[in-house]
């Protein structure tokens, strides 16, 4: 069967891998010059599984009022007068309750189970590198308050039979050594022994080699314009190559894998997704002094920050602002994770190095993200993976194989196409 996979992020290549090791013929279109240079860029790098919890949750609402207007606020609502943010913020707020949460939180453990095992499997299959540590991933606590309501979260994780362990501040420094210059305000921490790390660009351009020495054809450089779809079926998709000119490119399958830019395309072939563009930023800086870097991956619940160690390199991201498509780099955002990093690890490099970076997080109002049938035949849907697209990437990619081939993926989550509630 050919299949064109519409977007070479870590969704869209995911996705090749698995339909090109099934043994499809498959193309992707990507409008950059290379494989994720766009939200799969510069991400948090933790593989965070039994960390899932959506942003939806019951404490949301009032967070993101405190924060309303607030410039280097972690979450920012720009209220603006777009109906499309009014419509995804009202949903959002929907998926608020604690009944919607533990769903949305017990969908979210399922895919990244299966999507770590997939990602394990495919590392030792190819041997691909990308700066990754299996150190687990600590989320410490500076404010009493919020260490009070982490045993919820870890109670749930037990629940659903994955270990978070509640942990004192001694064992937190004792687990990593580079919290050391900030015990006096640890309070406590989380830790998910089984949780990962890694650099999503590595892995992706490496992957994207791997598939195109099986045969999948990556066609950078060109800008998809709209789907062909009649009488609820697919008949191509037209994109401009990179002279100008139109072209028409027809398939048996096609996925939709195309970050937050999924909906307008979608939208072509009559299909509605709830998907809104959730801007973050990180910062990446050389590591001057290794013995004062973190190796353990870190979340920084106060000021909702993550760090991930790659190599030589120390990752910062965190922060985001439901506001529009717009890619300006803000430096306030910017310069609050350089100096919240250079607060926790003094010494580990200097503010001036940090290199900037800014993306856009496909997300769902729930943070579920589309992985199946659409209501347009032969149209598939990978698309809106929000704050987890790394860490549900192999996941998503295998699944949507498994379903093109008309197989149950072996993964107890709503595989939900627009054709289903
Ligand atoms: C600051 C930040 C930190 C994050 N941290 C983490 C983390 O620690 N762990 C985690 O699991 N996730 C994290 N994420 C989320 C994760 O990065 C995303 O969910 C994931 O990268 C989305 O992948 P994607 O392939 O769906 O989208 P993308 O990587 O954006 O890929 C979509 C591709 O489609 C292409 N495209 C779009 N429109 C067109 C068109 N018209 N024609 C042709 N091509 C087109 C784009 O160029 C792009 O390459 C983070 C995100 C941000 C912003």
């Amino acid at each position: 069967m050919k299949v064109i996979v519409m977007g070479a992020g870590v969704i869209g290549v995911a996705s090749a891998w698995y339909l090109a090791r099934a043994g499809h013929e498959v193309v992707v279109l990507e409008r950059n010059a290379g494989a994720a240079r766009e939200t799969s860029f510069g991400n948090g790098g933790q593989i965070s599984v039994i960390h899932a919890e959506p942003w939806a949750n019951p404490a949301a609402p009032w967070k993101l009022l405190r924060w309303l207007g607030k410039e280097d606020a972690p979450l920012l609502f720009r209220l603006r007068a777009d109906a499309a943010q009014w419509s995804w913020g009202l949903k959002f707020l929907g998926e608020c309750t604690s009944a919607r949460t533990r769903h949305n939180t017990v969908q979210l453990l399922r895919l990244g189970l299966y999507s770590r095992e997939s990602l394990q499997a495919l590392r030792a299959e190819t041997g691909i590198e990308y700066d990754h540590l299996e150190r687990g991933i600590l989320q410490y606590f500076t404010s009493e308050k919020e260490f009070a309501k982490a045993d919820g979260g870890a109670q749930l994780m037990r629940e659903l039979g994955c270990e978070r362990l509640l942990i004192d501040a001694d064992e937190a420094v004792r687990i990593e050594p580079a919290l050391a210059q900030i015990r006096p305000q640890l309070v406590g921490a989380t830790y998910s022994r089984a949780d990962e790390s890694g650099d999503v660009y590595l892995f992706t351009t490496r992957l994207a080699e791997r598939c195109a020495a099986l045969g999948v054809q990556f066609r950078y450089g060109v800008r998809i314009q709209r789907l062909h779809a009649e009488g609820g079926r697919m008949r191509g998709v037209e994109y401009a190559d990179e002279s100008g000119a139109y072209q028409v490119e027809k398939a048996d399958a096609y996925v939709l894998a195309l970050g937050s830019f999924s909906p307008q395309l979608a939208r072509t072939a009559g299909v509605d997704l709830d998907i809104f563009p959730v801007k973050g930023y990180s910062v990446t800086l050389p590591v001057l002094e290794p013995a004062l870097a973190p190796t353990v991956c870190l979340t920084d619940e106060e000021h909702k920050v993550v760090f991930s160690r790659f190599g030589d390199r120390l990752r910062a991201a965190g922060t985001a602002e439901i506001n529009s498509y717009s890619m300006e780099l803000n430096r306030v955002r910017c310069e609050a994770i350089v100096r919240r990093t250079l607060d926790v690890f003094p010494g580990v490099s200097r503010a001036e190095l940090a290199q900037y970076w800014t993306g856009l997080r496909p997300s769902t109002p729930s943070n579920v993200p589309y992985i199946g049938r659409s209501k347009v035949e032969g149209l598939y849907l990978n698309t809106g993976h929000g704050t987890l697209g790394w860490t549900h990437g192999c996941g998503s990619g295998r699944a949507i194989a498994d379903i093109i081939d008309g197989r149950q993926p072996d993964c107890d989550f709503a595989f939900c196409g627009t054709d289903q509630p």
